[in-house]
């Protein structure tokens, strides 16, 4: 436990030092502590030494924890989602990181305007097109793109991704490149509900190189909480 707030420490600094190093203003960048599988009390661990931003990657641990937590911290989703867990999980989160069809966003749309809610989503994109995971192919997201802008329940607010897992994170540095490029010809199209402010990228390997390459969101679970209990498969799908 004592660990978790020196972990903390640690990686708030990188991330400081990685802005840093390519002129980035630190603030522009937030870390989302991802607590998947581990206990309430690391996270609260965390939250006492005053980070309040905190993701998990399935709807049932989520709403499970929430309701044993202080109500201040903002939680994100960052796991595949099945649309009949929809209505369970909108209102609680502060943003959707993975919508990764058009399927799904038309379901949280749907939801969303039963409850009166605008909806802050991201859009998954598979850019290594990696058969294991989950997203829109980058052409996909441009071919439907209008469509989504088109649903009142949805405010969109950038891109995801997770970046095939690699010992060198150099060798990922293009995924995140192209997350970013993609997120310049969406911007450019100046879409009504379309927003391309968050780009959603880095997790413990390979953060240093996200923010290099422009990440405003950083996952970041076993450089905080420590390794999780079982074997790096699909990130996506880890603990189910
Ligand atoms: C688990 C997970 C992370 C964090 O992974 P670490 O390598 O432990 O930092 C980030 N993003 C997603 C989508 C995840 O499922």
């Amino acid at each position: 436990m004592e660990e978790i707030a020196a972990n903390l420490v640690r990686i708030k600094n990188e991330i400081k030092q990685a802005c840093l190093s390519v002129g980035r203003d630190p603030s522009t960048v937030r870390l989302l502590a991802v607590s998947k599988s581990f206990p309430v009390e690391a996270i609260k661990t965390a939250y006492d030494t005053g980070h309040y931003l905190f993701a998990e990657n399935r709807v049932q641990e989520l709403c499970s924890k929430i309701p044993l937590l202080p109500g201040l911290i903002e939680w994100h989703l960052i796991g595949t989602l099945q649309r009949n867990k929809v209505k369970d999980v909108i209102g609680k989160v502060a943003l959707i990181h993975s919508v990764d069809s058009l399927r799904l966003a038309e379901e949280i749309n749907k939801q969303a305007l039963k409850r009166n809610l605008s909806v802050n989503i991201l859009l998954q994109v598979n850019i290594a097109g990696e058969e294991t995971k989950h997203g829109f192919s980058s052409q996909a997201v441009l071919e439907k793109i209008e469509e989504l802008s088109r649903m009142p329940g949805l405010n969109i607010r950038g891109l995801m991704t997770i970046a095939p897992f690699t010992d060198n994170p150099e060798e990922v540095r293009p995924v995140f490149r192209q997350l970013k490029v993609l997120a310049k010809h969406i911007e450019e199209l100046g879409l009504p509900g379309v927003q391309m402010k968050e780009l959603s990228m880095g997790m413990s390997g390979d953060f240093h190189v996200a923010i290099e390459e422009g990440a405003t969101l950083v996952r970041i679970g076993s450089r905080i909480f420590g390794t999780r209990n079982y074997v790096r498969g699909n990130v996506e799908n880890e603990g189910i």
